[in-house]
């Protein structure tokens, strides 16, 4: 830029120019310029239990078979448009009900924004429960769909039908999202009570299983009972963060709408190679699933004998624990003093004062984890 004097004088703390940041909001839509961007916590050289990631790498021979695979992708081509030889696998490793649909996307945050971008309007809504996956509101704000949240019960963090009956009600939502199990709480909620949301919902009721490999508990078999049920997979929290996955599951009208706002070759094509190849190796994530989730029970039990905190029942990959009152911040700076990140949720929502979030690792992370949070106890315990 070749700015005079004079202009360069009037620049703000980024460097921008007094016209260049009216331009910006001049032109930016608010709703845009409102949001802030997500925000990932650096994580170099510590013990990464803050994102819900598997904490398993490959055997080496299975990578050696991986990037034989990789070998013969040419990536001057464009990938198959429409995913067909990974979808249909998909469709018998998740054991998909006759009749259904499935749409891939670039993680499942991608679909999230593609069913919102499908029905968002004036004077429409997006109903989920608070505190829920933070997506959720994030997308529907800056794609102008309204967002209603109903707290769920604060003892337990269960759902509170009665509040959401009356919520679907007054606002008539064109989509319900639930996670199930729900992030942050880890809990899975009743399913009676979910069925009669289901019942009730004027519109979609998107059942969000991002963390299915750590339950046993699934809508899944339920698709084509309903007309407004969709099932949301993805395949990150199972150990393919990396290659951002997400799976939409359900009636075939839902999902050829969604389709059209599908942006081409949204799968890559070392994305589409690579989970085929890592399908064809199911056996290798179960195990490292079982191993997850019988550590989880190890890490809670430790947790839970440290005096004053409290762990909350998971059905996921992750815990939620509540520290001593006022001391959520002290207990995250200790952590990462000893290395380990973890997230906060102080703060976060007011059903989540004192609240802490660690992923499940390895048992060496877990001992890392666990160790810390003992040596941080005996300190603030005073
Ligand atoms: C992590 C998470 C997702 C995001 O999954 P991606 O496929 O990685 O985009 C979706 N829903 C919930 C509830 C999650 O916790």
């Amino acid at each position: 830029m070749t700015d005079s004097k004079g202009a360069r004088d009037e620049r703000d703390a980024h460097g921008m120019s007094a016209g260049l940041t009216d331009l910006v909001k001049r032109w930016v839509r608010p709703e845009v310029r409102a949001a802030s961007a997500y925000q990932v916590a650096p994580a170099h050289g510590m013990i990464k239990l803050d994102a819900m990631e598997n904490p398993y790498t490959w055997p080496d021979e299975l990578r050696a078979a991986w990037l034989e695979r990789l070998r013969s992708i040419d990536l001057n081509r464009y990938p198959d448009p429409s995913a067909s030889v990974l979808a249909e696998r998909l469709r018998d490793a998740l054991d998909v009900p006759q009749g259904m649909r499935l749409l891939l996307g670039n993680g499942s945050d991608e679909l999230i924004q593609m069913i919102i971008l499908s029905l968002t309007g004036a004077s429409r809504s997006l109903l989920s429960v608070d505190p829920g996956f933070v997506m959720y509101r994030l997308i529907a704000d800056y794609c102008g769909l309204r967002y209603v949240g109903v707290p769920l019960a604060a003892a337990d963090f269960s759902l509170d039908l009665p509040a959401m009956l009356q919520a679907m009600d007054q606002h008539q939502p064109a989509v319900v999202f639930l996670a199930y199990p729900n992030n942050p709480t880890a809990n899975l909620f009743d399913e009676q009570a979910v069925l009669e949301i289901i019942r009730n919902a004027p519109g979609l009721v998107v059942i969000d299983e991002a963390y299915a490999p750590f339950t046993d508990a699934s809508f899944l078999p339920r698709l084509g009972e309903f007309e407004n049920l969709l099932v949301m997979r993805t395949l990150s929290k199972m150990g393919l963060a990396g290659l951002r996955l997400g799976v939409l599951v359900g009636p075939t009208a839902w999902l050829d709408e969604f389709d059209k706002l599908r942006l081409p070759y949204n799968i890559n094509v070392l994305t589409q190679v690579s989970t085929e190849f890592a399908l064809g190796h199911q056996a290798v994530f179960d195990a490292q699933t079982t191993s997850i989730r019988a550590e989880r029970e190890r890490v809670a039990a430790a947790i839970a004998r440290l005096p004053g905190v409290r762990v909350f029942p998971s059905q996921a990959n992750f815990l939620l624990l509540r520290t001593p009152p006022g001391r959520a911040k002290d207990w995250f700076t200790g952590l990462s003093e000893h290395g380990v990140l973890i997230k906060n949720l102080d703060g976060a929502h007011p059903l989540l004062a004192d609240c802490l979030r660690p992923t499940v690792g390895t048992p060496l992370e877990n001992d890392a984890l666990t160790a810390a949070l003992a040596d941080i106890a005996s300190q603030y315990s005073g």
